[in-house]
Formats: C-alpha cells, structure tokens, sequence
C-alpha cells in the first residue's frame, strides 16, 4: 500500500507525476476544507512535504499527526517549522540546501545593482516616453564599494563571489569566524558602519528576529543600502519604512518581506526601493533539482537509508 503525505504546495509537473506514483498524496492546495482532510487523514499521515509560503507546520499540528514520520521542506530555510515539537515527536526533518544557492546569489546581486543603478526607473524611463524631455538622474557605482554579507554560509558566501567579479570588497558577520580572504566583523552595527551595500543571507528565526533596526540602518548611512534576501523577520520592518522614509539609508532592494505577500502600501510607493516577490530560488531549473531531492529525501527514509539532507533537531 502506498504512503500517505500531505503535500502543502505542488511540484513541479515532473516530480509531481513521481510524487503521484509513489505515494498517495493529500494535496492541501486543492482541498476545499483543509482542515477536514487533515482530521480525515490524521492517522495514515506519515509524511509532511512542506514550503515556506505555507501556514507552517506547528507543534499542533504535529501532535494531530500520530503516524507522522517525516517533514520533508521545500526549501533551505526551516523558520516555519517547529523542530522542537518535531524532536519532541521523533519526527525526522529535512530540507533542499546547495541546489538553491546560486540562484538566490544572483537575486540578491540583481536586487544590488538594480536598486544602485537605478534599473527599473531607467526602464520607466524609457517607456513612458520621459527620456525626450531630457536624461535621467545619475545613480550609484558599484565598483571600488564595500559589501558587508550578514551570513557567510552557502548563498552568503556565493554573493561574495559574485560581489567581488563586480570589483567590490567583501567584509562580513556570522556567527562564527570562518575560513575566507574576507574581513570578519564581530559587531554587526560596526560593519553596517563601514560598508555600502549590507545584504542579509542569514537565516531566519527567533535567533535573527529583528536584528536589522533603525540603529543599523542608521549606522549604514544615507548613501548605504539594504539587500535582503534572507527572510522578512530579519529585518524590523517599520524600522525599515522610518529610515527609507527619513533617507537615513539610500535605499533597499528586498526578495523578501515580513508578512508576505503583504508589502507596505507607504513601501510600493517609494522609487529608492527595488520589490521582488520572494523569488530567490524561482527558476525552472532549481525548483525541479529542489522538488528531487524532497522526493530522494522521501525515499531515502522510508528506505531506511540515510538522509540526503537532514536538518538538524534542536539539542
Ligand atoms: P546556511 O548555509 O545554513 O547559512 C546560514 C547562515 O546564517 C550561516 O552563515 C549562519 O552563520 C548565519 N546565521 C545564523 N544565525 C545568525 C545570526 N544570529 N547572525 C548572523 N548570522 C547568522 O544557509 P543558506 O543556504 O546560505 O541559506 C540562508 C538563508 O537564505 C536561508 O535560511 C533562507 O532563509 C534564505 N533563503 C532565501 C531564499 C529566497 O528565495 N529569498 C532562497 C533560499 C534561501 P554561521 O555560519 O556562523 O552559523
């Protein structure tokens, strides 16, 4: 008999058609009562396929699940997952890091270059016609700037490489020293201090809540911007509107945001900030290499085999 997982979101068609034959799936995103198919299932639910853009998987619902044995995420960030209640229930989890990373390194270089160069204005620019009435304002250089990466791990580390190809020096925080040509800060207000461009690639979570406030923004300065591709939570928000409002940062370029798919009103309206829905991973290409190895991930398990992937629980 086939294994029953609940799969928050669809695979792409081709891991989907391998997710179908494999296993018999509860497809939340189809369900017209969610709740009455989880309750329905509860008892032959033994896998979870979850993604960041879901309502999370909560120690309720977990502890909903008596057979669950697996939660295997779409994604390398795990912030809406609870890993405690997980651990607390011998509920394995896993995740889709590597194949990702380049891609979300571009974003945040896109992000990067658009919001200092101006891209998309240049691009309205152009098309309603304003370039005949005269050029357009200068923007900011790249080159010769200084990058401060809060976060060296995967994606961090591929924006360095691809910061430094723009002539660019690298500085970054972590939370540990790591083994690289780069300048490491232990002071995350420090560096915002002595960089240009401050981009965030760290994780997100209770650990990072917050850790972008006025006083780093501040500390960036009226010709600093704000990259974020890492999570919405990282950065306060309101902090963020007050200090682009106030030009106390030069302006922001953002993938990702703290109550997605809401973005500020006051926030769509400002020209210093270039919005991307959250699509640092969104190429055909790494969406299917990220839904085969939820399913290797899937197999792996219930093979007995080590996981591809694990993430690791809480103690
Ligand atoms: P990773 O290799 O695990 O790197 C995470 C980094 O975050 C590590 O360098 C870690 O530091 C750092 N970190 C954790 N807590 C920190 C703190 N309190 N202060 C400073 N740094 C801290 O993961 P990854 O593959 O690079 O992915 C990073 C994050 O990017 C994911 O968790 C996810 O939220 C986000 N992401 C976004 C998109 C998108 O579509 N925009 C796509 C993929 C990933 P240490 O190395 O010192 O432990």
């Amino acid at each position: 008999m086939r294994r029953t997982i609940l799969a928050f979101q669809p695979l792409l068609d081709n891991e989907m058609r391998q997710l179908d034959r494999e296993y018999n799936v509860l497809k939340l995103w189809e369900a017209n009562d969610p709740v009455s198919l989880i309750k329905k299932n509860a008892n032959d639910i033994q896998a979870i396929l979850s993604t960041y853009n879901s309502s999370g998987v909560s120690d309720r619902l977990i502890s909903a699940l008596p057979n669950l044995e697996i939660i295997a995420q779409f994604g390398v960030g795990y912030d809406n997952i609870d890993l405690q209640a997980a651990e607390k229930h011998g509920v394995a989890v896993t995740n889709t890091p590597n194949v990702l990373t380049d891609d979300t390194a571009d974003v945040a270089l896109f992000l990067m270059l658009n919001v200092a160069r101006r891209a998309v204005e240049a691009d309205m620019f152009v098309r309603v016609g304003r370039w005949h009435s005269g050029s357009m304002p200068l923007s900011t250089s790249i080159s010769g700037k200084t990058v401060g990466i809060v976060g060296l791990g995967k994606i961090g580390r591929a924006i360095a490489m691809r910061a430094q190809a723009f002539n660019t020096r690298i500085i970054y925080t972590s939370r540990s020293k790591k083994d690289v040509p780069y300048t490491y800060y232990d002071d995350l207000g420090k560096m915002a201090q002595d960089c240009n461009f401050l981009i965030l690639a760290c994780a997100g979570g209770k650990e990072t809540k917050n850790l972008i406030t006025y006083n780093i923004l501040k500390k960036l300065g009226s010709k600093g911007y704000l990259i974020n591709i890492s999570r919405g939570s990282v950065v306060n928000e309101e902090d963020l509107l007050i200090a682009l409002r106030n030009q106390a940062i030069a302006g922001a370029g953002l993938d990702v945001f703290a109550d997605e798919p809401n973005v500020p009103e006051e926030m769509i309206k400002m020209d210093n900030v270039v919005l991307s829905p959250h699509v640092g991973s969104a190429t055909i290409e790494t969406r299917s290499k990220m839904g085969q190895l939820v399913l290797d991930n899937l197999k792996a398990y219930f093979d007995g085999k080590p996981l591809l992937s694990p993430v690791r629980l809480v103690s």
